[in-house]
């Protein structure tokens, strides 16, 4: 065989080799959807059935060490080994995904238009979610007969000027913002990087192309990362739901009752709006969202359910790459309803347990805080228990309130993260729509 030969046989059998792996990979998509809601069923079920039996004392001794091995270290191990996968690919996502996307919209009007329109929409719906809260709190009473004296040791936080969130969007470095995972930063950064290359002419175009093909390998490299979901998923529930349980309810029904009505009422009413409002079917919308939604409940982590939300946007609800790169990418830092339902919730519960009559500058300053706060905050777990003692300290209630909730916020911040996401994705459906941006074709079709 020529040398020649030789190289063309070689280089073939590599394609073939990369095909292979490809298939491989389609092949455990296939049908991904049920099985990572029935990883979800079985870790749940699974993993309470051995907190009842641990705590009930049908497993102990040798039983305990072996539930301990099996539960915690390694089934947390491949929980952790799957979340961080998710989270090694959000920032080279973020940022080749938004560039690829600004290179490919029509000029810096349709930018603007598209950030003016989705930042208004996300944090109206925030607020909207506050109110929902409060006006739920103030139904259902949640801290009577709570006793705030056995709170105590809880370090609260300053909310920061708004100045400052302002100041913290722009990156001094931005090497520095994509090490540190700055979502804010990277997307600002990214922005004005997607929108030289547009301005640079033919020779930004070598770049935009080249953006445009690391996007394909990025996507491949989620896709990668999405097939071994069932397992992940598995393992993440498992082990939280055996090893940390979700915490005695007790006394605080109210308040854990009351946060999950208000998820649930934000999830049908004001999501399905605006879903509806993007003339799409809203049972449909949520068939769709299945995937998204289990992830952000396992990770309990917008920001890890970032490289899901934004594959998934794309490739079931048929909404155009440049809109969800932004969009997504956005939603999982400042847009958190699910997040400022329990921190409106949360504020009711803590003044009840104070007996503090709130008024309505009260209710107007958490509004605004709770909207505030969920800006510039990272999507990641237990965030929105920090960022609600900026809401505690505004309106001058004690931060130690907090203590109380922490020990059942597990169940609550798994809910409320699916929540997040969803309004993630139906404000990327409705700004994709206004756009002309939104494949109906895509849409209809079976999710993949
Ligand atoms: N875990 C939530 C998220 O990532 C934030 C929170 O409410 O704690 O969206």
């Amino acid at each position: 065989m020529s040398e020649e030969t030789n190289k063309d046989h070689n280089q073939d059998q590599t394609q073939e080799k990369a095909g292979l792996l490809a298939t491989y990979f389609a092949s455990l998509r296939k049908d991904l959807g049920t099985q990572v809601v029935t990883a979800l069923v079985s870790g749940i079920t699974l993993g309470s059935l051995v907190k009842a039996g641990t705590d009930a004392g049908l497993i102990s001794g040798w039983g305990l060490t072996v539930t301990h091995f099996i539960f915690d270290d390694t089934m947390g191990l491949g929980g952790y080994i799957f979340v961080t996968l998710l989270k090694m690919l959000v920032v080279p996502l973020v940022l080749v995904s938004l560039v690829n996307g600004v290179c490919s919209l029509g000029g810096g009007a349709a930018l603007g238009r598209i950030a003016g329109k989705t930042f208004s929409l996300y944090l109206v719906t925030t607020a909207i979610a506050v109110v929902l809260a409060l006006t739920l709190g103030s139904l259902i009473n949640p801290g009577e007969g709570i006793n705030l004296a056995t709170a105590e040791g809880f370090a609260g936080k300053e909310a920061p000027p708004l100045v400052q969130t302002l100041k913290n969007m722009i990156p001094p470095n931005p090497f520095e913002s994509l090490s540190a995972g700055s979502m804010i930063q990277v997307i600002f950064f990214a922005l004005l990087l997607g929108m030289a290359i547009r301005a640079a002419g033919e020779k930004g175009q070598r770049i935009a192309d080249a953006f445009s093909d690391w996007n394909e390998i990025v996507m491949k490299l989620v896709g990668f990362v999405i097939a071994f979901a069932p397992i992940g998923v598995f393992c993440l529930l498992g082990s939280t739901f055996a090893v940390k349980g979700i915490g005695i309810i007790g006394n605080l029904a109210y308040y854990f009752f009351g946060v999950l009505a208000g998820l649930i009422l934000h999830f049908t009413l004001v999501h399905s709006s605006i879903v509806t409002l993007a003339r799409l079917n809203y049972v449909h919308f949520l068939r769709k969202m299945m995937r998204p939604l289990v992830f952000a409940f396992s990770t309990s982590s917008s920001g890890a359910t970032i490289p899901v939300n934004l594959d998934n946007a794309r490739k079931n609800l048929g909404v155009g790459s440049s809109v969800a790169s932004f969009t997504i990418p956005l939603g999982a830092t400042i847009n958190m309803d699910g997040t400022a339902i329990m921190q409106g919730m949360a504020t009711m519960f803590i003044a009840g347990a104070v007996g503090v009559e709130l008024g309505l500058t009260e209710y107007l300053m958490v509004i605004l805080t709770a909207t505030l706060a969920s800006i510039g905050t990272a999507g990641v777990p237990s965030v929105g228990l920090i960022t609600l003692t900026m809401v505690l300290t505004q309106i001058g209630l004690p931060v130690e309130g907090v203590a109380l909730i922490i020990g059942i916020d597990k169940l609550l911040d798994m809910t409320r993260t699916a929540v997040n996401i969803t309004g993630d994705a139906a404000i990327s459906c409705l700004v994709a729509r206004t756009e002309g941006e939104l494949d109906d074709e895509v849409f209809k079709r079976d999710p993949v």
